[in-house]
């Protein structure tokens, strides 16, 4: 558990566990001779990935950024991913209950960032965290409920639809403050409406960037993951969140890196990318 404050706001990354991707779907286009200088495959070509959830304490509410695989995922891809299932144990370690959380938000509705939004009690899906609100963009959940044959398997109703249902999940269209400091961003090109979630306290800023920039691996503005659905789009709003990441010092929160959950990221002299890890205090 790694802790750290910005402004007045209290920031603790809770950890889902580590998953393995393909690591060629990992990194797209790039070739293995050059990513495997950063990061290590095992005999199948698996990759470790981390699934970094961010508690925010405002002093007011609670908010959850994110809620990694859960434990509902179907056996047929726990064989391929893994399901470690940690995040509630991690946070009751820490002294937080599901009864605490004031405010979920998924950055977008993959399995892998919205898994422990709910649970299976017998027969029911019920939420995970009953007091909270949860958001996501609109045009996220459309795209799910849409079941396209490219990335069906990555969305599963029952994380979402029993929320959205009972009017406990709030869809939202674009950019969106959900209280004050706290904010939504919408990045298109990993999909065409996950949003970052912006973080501004006491002058300084920090941006949970989720899957546009999943790992201090991936930092490079081409270095797009092959899950991307508009690799294009990736490129082009990384360009636009480096140009003001990096002059205004903002502090990057990786979801998916399983050893730098966040970093300052910036171009060195000779204009390559460079992630400096945060020194937090281990809780
Ligand atoms: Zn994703």
């Amino acid at each position: 558990m790694q802790r750290t404050t910005l402004g007045d706001l209290e920031l603790t990354i809770f950890s889902d566990g580590i998953y393995y991707f393909d690591g060629g779907a990992f990194f797209g286009v790039i070739p293995k001779v050059m990513w495997q200088k950063k990061v290590k495959a095992d005999e199948d070509n698996r990759v470790r990935a981390g699934l970094n959830s961010v508690l925010v304490q405002t002093g007011k509410e609670i908010i959850l950024i994110e809620t990694g695989i859960g434990n509902k995922l179907p056996e047929r891809m726990r064989k391929f991913y893994g399901q470690p299932a940690e995040l509630l144990d991690n946070l009751s370690a820490g002294g937080i209950s599901p009864d605490g959380i004031d405010i979920v938000i998924n950055t977008h509705l993959h399995f892998d960032h919205c898994g422990w939004n709910t649970v299976r009690r017998g027969a029911r899906i019920v939420p995970t965290f009953p007091k909270a609100k949860y958001y996501v963009q609109e045009g996220e959940w459309q795209h799910a409920r849409r079941q396209f044959e490219r990335d069906r398997i990555s969305y599963i109703s029952e994380n979402y639809d029993p929320l959205i249902e009972s009017g406990q999940m709030e869809l939202l269209r674009g950019d969106r403050e959900i209280v004050p400091g706290i904010s939504v961003r919408v990045f298109p090109g990993h999909t065409a409406h996950m949003q970052a979630v912006m973080l501004a306290s006491g002058g300084q800023k920090a941006c949970y960037i989720s899957d546009l920039i999943p790992t201090t691996a991936h930092i490079e503005l081409s270095w797009g993951m092959g899950y991307d659905l508009y690799p294009v789009d990736t490129i082009e709003s990384r360009k636009k969140y480096y140009a003001e990441s990096i002059p205004e010092k903002w502090l990057t929160i990786f979801t998916h890196d399983p050893q730098v959950p966040w970093a300052y990221v910036k171009r060195d002299t000779r204009g390559k990318m460079v992630a400096r890890a945060l020194t937090s205090s281990a809780a």
